[in-house]
């Protein structure tokens, strides 16, 4: 298949490698020109589980450059940046494109809406990870899966069988927004209280009243969720994340939104907490903690763009 990863960062680079390995032609799309430059001068560098560095060769070209038609084009962006990208690429969508979100947070759907037909909207779920050390190497651990629906009803099955070809345990799902939200609720939690209270998971998890911070986030949530017909199961996501606290699954990792806020990067908080109170408000839904939470993770993006 002719696959295209719009976002080659470190998702993106994790899955193309994959893809490719498994004989797809790939092409990376990327506009970070430090990352473009390495790519080209010396390969892709894959550390996984920290063993030795592997070296890929990959096209990564930016979405000025792209030509041709692709059979898929994977879109790996920020949830904020994934309008921006859809516009760069419009020359190279065509109408029998498939284009599949595996960005996190809410409101993408929304927003490829407004570039391409429902019927090649794919929308996906994944619990691959992939962190991005310097520009061409990205660090890899342990393995992850993908749940998509086709939105508009198309079929989705050359995709899962494609993903399934490089081993990236893909599968259909008759409900991915429920899996969209349900992940979104362990981000909304996790992402901003990490920076909030400048902690690793393992720490957040030590907080005697962790999970009365969650519940306040995740109760408004779930009405805001109803508003839109999604069912969201917040003792699932309270179970999960009682899961993921445990020291011996949390260990050191800081979610990506403390990263974000380390490199002065704007984080995914409007597709996350920030959509709980948008949506909220225009229902009439009192979200005084997500909104809360939601300023003032824009004024850490403001503080330490400054700092
Ligand atoms: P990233 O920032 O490493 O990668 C995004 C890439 O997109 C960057 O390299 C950036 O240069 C590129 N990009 C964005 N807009 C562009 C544009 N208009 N033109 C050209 N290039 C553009 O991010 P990531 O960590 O790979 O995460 C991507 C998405 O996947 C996020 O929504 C994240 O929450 C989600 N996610 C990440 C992980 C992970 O472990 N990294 C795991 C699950 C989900």
């Amino acid at each position: 298949m002719k696959i295209a990863i719009a976002g080659f960062g470190a998702l993106g680079a994790r899955l193309g490698v994959m893809l490719q390995t498994a004989g797809h032609e790939v092409t990376g799309i990327d506009g970070w020109p430090a990352h473009i430059a390495a790519i080209k001068t010396n390969g892709l560098t894959v550390v996984h589980d920290q063993e030795t560095p592997k070296v890929y060769q990959l096209p990564v070209l930016t979405p000025q450059e792209v030509t041709g038609a692709f059979d898929l084009i994977i879109l790996l962006t920020k949830t904020p940046q994934l309008d921006r990208m859809l516009t760069d690429i419009a020359p190279i969508i065509t109408d029998k494109t498939q284009l599949l979100v595996l960005s996190n947070g809410l409101g993408n759907i929304e927003v490829m809406t407004k570039h391409v037909a429902k019927q090649q909207i794919l929308a996906g779920v994944t619990l691959w990870t992939s962190t991005l050390v310097k520009p061409g190497e990205i660090h890899t651990t342990g393995s992850g899966s993908i749940k998509l629906q086709a939105i508009g009803g198309a079929d989705a099955q050359p995709v899962v069988a494609a993903l399934n070809e490089a081993g990236l345990n893909a599968e259909l799902t008759p409900d991915v927004l429920t899996a969209i939200w349900h992940k979104a609720g362990i981000n909304a939690v996790l992402n901003p209280l990490s920076v909030l209270l400048d902690a690793n998971i393992a720490e957040f998890g030590t907080a005697g009243n962790a999970m009365d911070m969650a519940l306040n986030i995740l109760e408004e949530m779930q009405q805001v969720g109803a508003s839109q017909g999604i069912k969201v199961d917040v003792s699932g996501i309270i179970a999960d994340l009682s899961r993921l606290l445990k020291p011996e699954n949390a260990g050191n990792h800081y979610p990506s939104m403390y990263q974000d806020i380390q490199n002065g990067k704007r984080t995914e908080i409007d597709f996350l907490n920030g959509y709980f109170a948008r949506i909220g408000q225009q229902e009439g839904i009192a979200t005084p903690f997500n909104a809360l939470v939601t300023r003032l993770i824009h004024a850490k993006e403001d503080i330490e763009r400054v700092k």
